[in-house]
């Protein structure tokens, strides 16, 4: 069923909702452009003449009430160069719910149907345009907080994993026809050992490619979601006056997206191409200290769900007992200490928290004369890429599901590899490795089941 290429014609909003200087309304399928034709103007021209990939001046009238209902600019795209592989169309209207849901009604009451989330991209799919793990680099793309997760998830729309998982699928392939090919065609007495031997090695090479990709995974999944970091420390350490810092610096703070509760808001801060996602900033902001708010022993428990401490000491004040306990309850986590205030004169020197921290961990800063960020940033980088967050040609595992299927695979490989080691028959072990192959193929859905696209397509965003 996932040969199907005749598919009626669909429209959706394609810009979020809400306000906007333009709208758009996308239409993709046979009918695409015939429909559009019931409802535009422009003189004597009609869509249906135009040159593919033109875009038109006119205006979109309801044909029933022959009342105005934009001015709009339609792009006219024919299969099969377009996102969907059939015919798409484009209309670019003013912004404003009302206009657009106004053009959209007259559409679908011209002959689309109103396209399911994600329906565009599923299309693309089924059409052959990208692969499933593409096509889950465009719902990335959607979500992509910063620049750099965008990077990672363009770079899977490119096709990066899918040529990777590719190659690792093709040497199990050639190996699997090399066993078959010498169990029929024994050339040898020893033919047995000899094909024992390649698929051990075959399977030690593919796993080595698997797990290394699997490796990617924890990065990958910073990328996209965010290093969960809390700025903590006693009133008055500067911890507002960092908040403020890394903000106004135009690391490019990328959304206020309000939490799952009213009063949390998430707060993404991008340091070096890493994205932090600032804990409970609400309560730093309204300069109403966390610390003091909830208490150490309240804040040991915010910590643990920490990916990144970033503890303040103020060095111009001698180590308090508060200072001792925030010490000791981020001892077990990743921790930067800054000793902040480097401007005034030090009380707290980096040498005095020798038996509390690596040397390279704490970092003298100022938030007042702005000396020392460039050092956190890098120190950040160091500890969760080990300072790779510059290398722009890695192919970094993001999505659950692959890494669940690479997870997977990686266990039917150690199957194949204990298989051999008991001396089981080969074909008996093949097995295994053919099930490995078959994992990987999900990945990129050349072995996929509907169930599973519906679900995976029903994530996206409407219009996409
Ligand atoms: P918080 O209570 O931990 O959030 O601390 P704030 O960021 O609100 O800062 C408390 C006070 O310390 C403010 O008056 C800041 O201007 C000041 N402050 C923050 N960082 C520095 C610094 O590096 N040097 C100096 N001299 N003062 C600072
Ligand atoms: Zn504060």
């Amino acid at each position: 069923s996932l040969n199907i290429t005749e598919f009626d014609t669909i429209a959706a909003i394609s810009t979020p909702p809400g306000e906007g200087a333009i709208g758009i309304v996308r239409l993709s399928g046979d009918d695409a452009v015939a429909i559009v034709d019931r409802l535009y103007q422009a003189g004597s021209k009609r869509l249906a003449d135009v040159a593919s990939h033109t875009i038109n001046y006119g205006h979109i009238y309801n044909p029933k009430t022959n009342e105005m209902i934009d001015e709009v600019m339609v792009s006219v795209m024919r299969a099969p160069k377009t996102f969907t592989r059939e015919d798409v169309v484009e209309i670019n209207c003013h912004g404003g719910v009302v206009s657009v849901n106004r053009l959209l009604q007259a559409i679908l009451q011209n002959g689309a149907r109103m396209a399911e989330p994600g329906e565009f991209t599923k299309r693309a799919f089924l059409n052959g345009r990208i692969d499933l793990s593409q096509a889950e680099a465009v719902m990335d793309l959607i979500r992509a907080k910063t620049d750099r997760a965008m990077d990672v998830a363009l770079r899977q729309l490119d096709g990066d994993l899918s040529n990777l998982i590719r190659n690792i699928r093709q040497i199990i392939l050639n190996t699997l026809a090399e066993v078959e090919v010498n169990i029929d065609y024994p050339e040898y007495d020893d033919v047995e050992e000899v094909t024992t031997k390649l698929l051990k090695e075959k399977t030690k090479e593919v796993k080595g490619h698997v797990e290394q990709l699997l490796h990617t995974a924890k990065q990958g999944k910073i990328l996209r979601e965010g290093l969960e970091t809390a700025i903590i420390g006693r009133p008055n350490v500067g911890k507002s006056s960092l908040l403020n810092r890394l903000i106004r610096e135009e690391k490019a703070i990328v959304t206020d997206i309000a939490g799952t509760t009213r009063d949390t808001i998430e707060e993404y801060v991008n340091v070096n191409g890493v994205p932090l996602k600032l804990v409970d900033t609400a309560g730093i902001r309204e300069t109403e200290d966390v610390v003091e708010r909830i208490g150490v022993e309240r804040s040991r428990k915010a910590l643990q769900e920490a990916d990144l401490i970033l503890l303040l000491l103020n060095q111009s004040e001698e180590l308090s007992p508060e200072d001792i306990a925030l010490l000791e309850a981020s001892q077990q986590m990743n921790r930067i200490i800054l000793l902040n205030k480097s401007d005034l004169e030090a009380r707290v020197t980096p040498a005095d928290l020798a038996n509390w921290s690596e040397p390279e961990k704490v970092i003298s800063t100022s938030m007042l004369e702005q000396v020392g960020l460039d050092l956190l940033e890098k120190q950040i980088s160091e500890m969760f890429f080990a300072g790779e967050t510059g290398e722009q040609d890695a192919t970094y595992i993001s999505n659950v599901r692959h890494i669940a299927l690479l997870n997977d695979t990686v266990a039917a490989l150690e199957e194949v590899l204990s298989g051999i080691e008991a001396d089981m028959p080969v074909d008996l072990v093949q097995i295994d490795f053919t099930h490995a192959w078959e994992l990987l193929g999900e990945i990129t859905g050349d072995t996929v089941q509907d169930e599973l696209l519906t679900q995976l397509f029903s994530q996206f965003c409407l219009g996409k």
